[in-house]
């Protein structure tokens, strides 16, 4: 017994000192980098993150295999200047990229991400969703979808590379998905770490979900309503009441496949009948109160957005198997966030911009072997600032300027350091659609205070007692000392990061026309 044990105790211990041999080999080698990153993907919409809507098994596995990061934050809750953040490690007045709209092309000369690592050596891909009205800058490679707002189309979108543009005939999600895939197939090969950004336009308005979600869509399941999408706005601050994002007054018929989608084959078109043409009937003969409309919107809407979501994660699975078939999941850093979350009937709203939680908090997940424990949970406050700072200390690069954000990294130490943090939040775009008004605001650990400097309006939210940013608490008795707490953290951030006191000119931006286009778009 005793001999026949020692040479099993003996491969143990060799196993546990190779163990440590290739553990050791990956540390001292540089990590590839795959970043899975999404578009208007709320927290809500994660089964990982305890979702009632929708099962993300994929996107799953990350979180599994590393860390969910249960309070990270975007610093503008809008899509472009929330890619210009990742790339940069900035916040968006030092990254040029205030908004969507009218801040003109992203500066891709700055330092960023993608050129410090390419400079160190890795090669580096952007594929799908950019968004920056530019062409990349430090990627050996881009091949990114395209139209004249750089949104793309669900079906048959078209690409655009330094080769020029090509018309594709598939599902987005899809196609991003193969094109990574043929991309990856090739880096492997060279022997040198790799970057990839692997960028989904999936969930975006207009929420077409992927051929397969056609043929399985059921009209009869329902989803469960928010509690807040009825919510009467008309006691809260004017910022709150002009926005126009009401579900019941701003969802357009092609948002709720009351329409025939965008660009879809012929083939594509009867899966798109079949799905929605008969509730589509029943719709237009039914006669419903404003109630039941909104409940019949509410559901065409977040069914949709879900399914879009089900169609990508099926994706991110294929690229999962991928890097798992290959053994290159053994030095990878494998990263799941999104631009910002995303309004799914909470006070009655969708779309982003704000800071409040819903809109503002992501996913993230990170996993990386030997390095992260699996099933890792964290609750240190982070934002998409330190994206960039994270990825560059894993690379053993260091920014040649600073960056707004911090590594993450230590986090992960047997001694992890005190995490004693604010987040600072700005968001610019208005005039702009939707009519957001322009708002900057500090996250403490338990606050959240927010400042719309054109209409003079406070709000303050205790995000333990009202963690849905319902109850307006600026002013009420007992909260002064708080206020003035919080007014200086807000304070000693925008000097922190050196906020300029003006916002940039943007006089030749015409509200008329945005609300006109805004009309069109109901009337389309
Ligand atoms: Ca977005």
């Amino acid at each position: 017994m005793l001999n026949r044990s020692k040479p099993k105790l003996f491969g143990r211990a060799v196993g546990v000192f190779l163990g440590f041999l290739t553990l050791s080999a990956n540390a001292a080698g540089r990590p590839n980098i795959v970043f899975i990153f999404s578009d208007d993907h709320a927290v809500s919409a994660v089964s990982a993150y305890g979702s009632s809507l929708v099962e993300t098994p994929s996107i799953d596995r990350i979180a599994a295999g590393g860390v969910r990061f249960d309070r990270a934050y975007v610093g503008n809750a809008i899509c472009g200047p929330s890619r210009a953040t990742l790339l940069t490690g900035l916040h968006s007045h030092a990254n040029g990229f205030y908004s969507n709209e009218w801040s003109g092309p992203f500066n891709g000369e700055q330092q960023t991400l993608s050129s410090l690592l390419q400079g160190a050596g890795y090669q580096t891909a952007v594929i799908g969703k950019w968004h920056l009205y530019s062409d990349p800058v430090g990627f050996d490679h881009w091949d990114v979808i395209d139209n004249v707002f750089e949104q793309g189309t669900y079906y048959n979108p078209a690409f655009r590379s330094p080769a020029g543009v090509e018309e594709t005939t598939g599902y987005v999600a899809d196609l991003v998905t193969e094109k990574s895939i043929a991309w990856l197939e090739h880096a492997k090969k060279e022997g040198r770490p790799f970057f990839l950004l692997y960028n989904h336009k999936t969930p975006h308005r207009d929420w077409m979900p992927g051929p397969q979600e056609l043929r399985n869509w059921d009209e009869d399941a329902l989803v469960e309503e928010p509690e807040s999408l009825f919510r009467d706005l008309s006691g809260l601050t004017a910022a709150r009441r002009d926005a126009r994002m009401r579900i019941a007054d701003y969802i357009t018929d092609n948002d709720v496949k009351l329409k025939m989608g965008n660009k879809l084959t012929p083939e594509q078109a009867a899966l798109w009948e079949q799905a929605f043409a008969e509730g589509n009937r029943q719709f237009e003969e039914a006669s419903m109160s404003e109630e039941e409309e909104l409940r019949w919107k509410f559901q065409r809407y977040v069914k949709t957005y879900i399914a879009s979501v089900q169609s990508m994660d099926r994706q991110i699975g294929r690229l999962l198997d991928y890097l798992e078939t290959q053994n290159l999941m053994e030095n990878t850093i494998v990263l799941y966030s999104s631009d910002q979350g995303f309004f799914l009937g909470e006070n009655g709203w969708f779309d982003k911009r704000w800071m409040d939680e819903v809109s503002s908090q992501v996913p993230f997940l990170m996993e990386w072997r030997g390095h992260i424990q699996p099933g890792t949970t964290s609750d240190a406050l982070v934002q998409n600032i330190d994206f960039a700072p994270t990825l560059l200390d894993a690379a053993g690069v260091t920014p040649k300027e600073p960056m707004h954000g911090v590594s993450l990294l230590p986090l992960f130490k047997p001694d992890p350091p005190p995490w004693d943090r604010d987040l600072y939040y700005h968001f610019y775009e208005n005039p702009g659609f939707h009519g957001v008004a322009r708002h900057y605001g500090v996250r403490t650990q338990r606050y959240k205070l927010l400042y719309y400097y054109q209409n003079d309006e406070w709000e303050l939210f205790d995000l333990v007692t009202d963690p849905a940013d319902q109850v307006n608490l600026y002013g009420k008795p007992g909260y002064t000392e708080i206020t003035q707490d919080l007014k200086k953290r807000l304070q000693k951030l925008q000097v922190q990061y050196q906020v300029p006191e003006t916002d940039p000119d943007v006089a030749w931006y015409h509200e008329p026309l945005v609300r006109m286009v805004e009309k069109l778009m109901l009337w389309l």
